[in-house]
């Protein structure tokens, strides 16, 4: 009967409700543990200029859970938003982030390399974020100019100018700002010109659409003709062709990410890569 349906209906998103419940339980409490243990890791993922040279690099954040294995980002950083976790996390990958710049800084073919670092919306509400920016900075020695803090759209969502006064306070420390997945979000094209901004991320859903979708190909065409008369950087992000690259570097786009150019790999293995393309002369 409809009435025996409904009750089934009820007890299946009971069940559902119950079972992620259960899973968020889990997942936060080993993410409680992961600072302490040492399951956390970054990895870099290679950014090229027009001429397809590497002159920087993402750092992603990476999760290795001896009982759970490998947990995907999109997963656990939700959570860890939620929990505030994010917090001590987020700032212990400005840390590692930092440290690196610094080392990179000593050796003449990767002094000019810089590091973008996504930084959540909860990081940036705290109090003392830019403080404790700050005391990174100085305690690693690392040059504020070649750390690029990748912001989202709901940074200004929550806004009564708190989040572009903060934005301010961190331009002022010398570091960069790049509103990452641009397009995906809420906010008003005003707030390219108010924000002290230095480039925005164009998000891989217009790339992957663009060769295809008329649509999207618009959508790349317009943000790269708005970036250049607000003179903006953009940076395409999940390029995977030599297609894309090519239509975009037609639309003048400057910077580029994605699997065609190296996924997310460990320090090693970047770094590795780096030399090679050094010692070929591409540097
Ligand atoms: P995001 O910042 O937009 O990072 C780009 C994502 O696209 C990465 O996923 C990367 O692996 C993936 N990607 C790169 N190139 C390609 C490509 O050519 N094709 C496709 N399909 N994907 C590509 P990942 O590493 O899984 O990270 C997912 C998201 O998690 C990030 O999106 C970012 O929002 C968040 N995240 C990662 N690390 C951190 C962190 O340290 N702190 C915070 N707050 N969030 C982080
Ligand atoms: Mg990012
Ligand atoms: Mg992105
Ligand atoms: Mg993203």
């Amino acid at each position: 009967s409809a009435k025996a349906a409904g009750r089934n209906t009820v007890r299946f998103f009971d069940m559902q409700l119950q079972h992620s419940v259960t899973e968020r339980a889990r997942l936060e409490s080993a993410l409680r543990r992961v600072l302490a243990e040492e399951q956390l890791s970054l990895h870099y993922q290679p950014q090229v200029d027009a001429s397809g040279r590497i002159c920087g690099a993402e750092a992603l954040l990476r999760w290795h859970d001896s009982v759970l294995g490998n947990l995907s980002p999109q997963r656990f950083v939700p959570l860890a938003e939620e929990s505030g976790l994010i917090v001590p996390i987020g700032l212990w990958v400005l840390e590692q982030a930092c440290r690196q710049l610094a080392r990179w800084a000593a050796s003449p073919h990767t002094a000019a390399l810089s590091l973008s670092v996504n930084v959540s919306v909860c990081q940036l509400r705290q109090p003392d974020f830019v403080a404790q920016l700050r005391a990174i900075l100085a305690q690693t020695g690392a040059a504020p100019a070649r750390l690029v803090l990748e912001l989202t759209e709901s940074v200004l969502m929550d806004d009564n100018g708190s989040g572009s006064s903060k934005m301010r306070a961190l331009r002022r420390l010398g570091v960069r700002l790049a509103l990452d997945d641009f397009g995906t979000g809420y906010s008003s094209l005003s707030y390219l010109k108010k924000l002290p901004l230095h480039q925005i991320k164009l998000d891989q859903s217009f790339v992957q659409g663009m060769l295809s979708d008329s649509h999207d190909a618009a959508i790349v065409r317009a943000v790269l003709g708005l970036a250049q008369s607000l003179q903006l950087d953009v940076l395409a992000e999940g390029v995977e062709s030599q297609a894309q690259y090519t239509g975009l570097l037609a639309c003048g786009c400057q910077h580029f990410q994605g699997y065609l150019f190296g996924a997310p790999q460990p320090l090693a293995a970047f770094e590795q890569l780096l030399s090679a393309a050094y010692s070929s002369g591409e540097r």
